[in-house]
């Protein structure tokens, strides 16, 4: 941690007494407030620093891949008091935000970074990301009924858009079936309908790929770093 003063001085913005004078002008944003004060102590590395309203130093951009375990929140609060993704993510300083949701009850692959351009591009319906699920049904959906979900379900939001889906496995007493669908929208709960809406729900849902990231080798509550090229490849 350092002197904003100092941050502001060795940015090249002025003298470290100048600097001082238009910290208590109030022309300095630290994290998007207004400080005032001299003598506050900030890292240049996660704090975000404005003079005048513009940015003058570039924080370290992450992204995480977790392997969400179910019965955790996509969010970093929660007045519940339920289990968060940011605590399966020691040794993370920078605020990091979720790319997109899972369901509380949904496991698997959860992106979260703190670049904020990244996740909204990822995020924009337009962006038509696919994002493929493990669905565990109760009994085993036939032929006509996977036709139903890969062509369009007619859901309370509007007709989904063509998926794939197959079957992944099937359970031997055929009491219950995986299905294997990759839906290129990303609407609430989408999977879950649009298996209700045929009268299969899902007893544990599962994301396995997003675009080209697999979730292949990161155990339930873990996470790595994304390389920089998968980090290409998504943008
Ligand atoms: N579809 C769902 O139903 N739930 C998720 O968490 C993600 C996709």
């Amino acid at each position: 941690m350092e002197r904003l003063q100092k941050v502001l001085a060795e940015a090249g913005i002025a003298s470290r007494r100048k600097s001082e004078e238009i910290i208590t002008a109030g022309r300095v944003q630290v994290n998007g407030e207004v400080v005032t004060t001299l003598g506050v102590k900030v890292d240049p590395e996660l704090d975000e620093i404005e003079v005048d309203g513009r940015l003058i130093n570039q924080q370290k951009k992450i992204y995480v891949l977790l392997n969400k375990p179910k019965g955790v929140i996509t969010s970093s609060a929660d007045p519940e008091g339920r289990r968060l993704v940011t605590d399966f993510l020691p040794g993370i300083k920078e605020r990091i935000y979720p790319v997109g949701r899972l369901d509380y009850d949904t496991e698997g692959l959860l992106l979260l970074t703190n670049d904020g351009e990244f996740a909204h591009l990822l995020t924009h319906p337009k962006h038509h990301v696919p994002k493929t699920y493990q669905a565990t049904v109760k009994g085993v959906p036939h032929g006509t009924i996977l036709d139903k979900l890969r062509n369009g379900i007619e859901l309370e939001d509007g007709m989904t858009s063509p998926a794939e889906v197959e079957y992944a496995d099937v359970n031997p007493d055929k009491k219950e079936s995986i299905v294997q669908i990759t839906i290129y929208e990303g609407r609430n709960r989408q999977v879950r309908r649009m298996f209700e809406a045929v009268s299969f729900p899902v007893i544990r849902l599962r994301r396995i790929q997003f675009g080209p990231i697999f979730l292949t080798g990161v155990p339930r509550g873990k996470y790595r770093h994304l390389t920089v090229n998968e980090v290409k490849e998504l943008k």
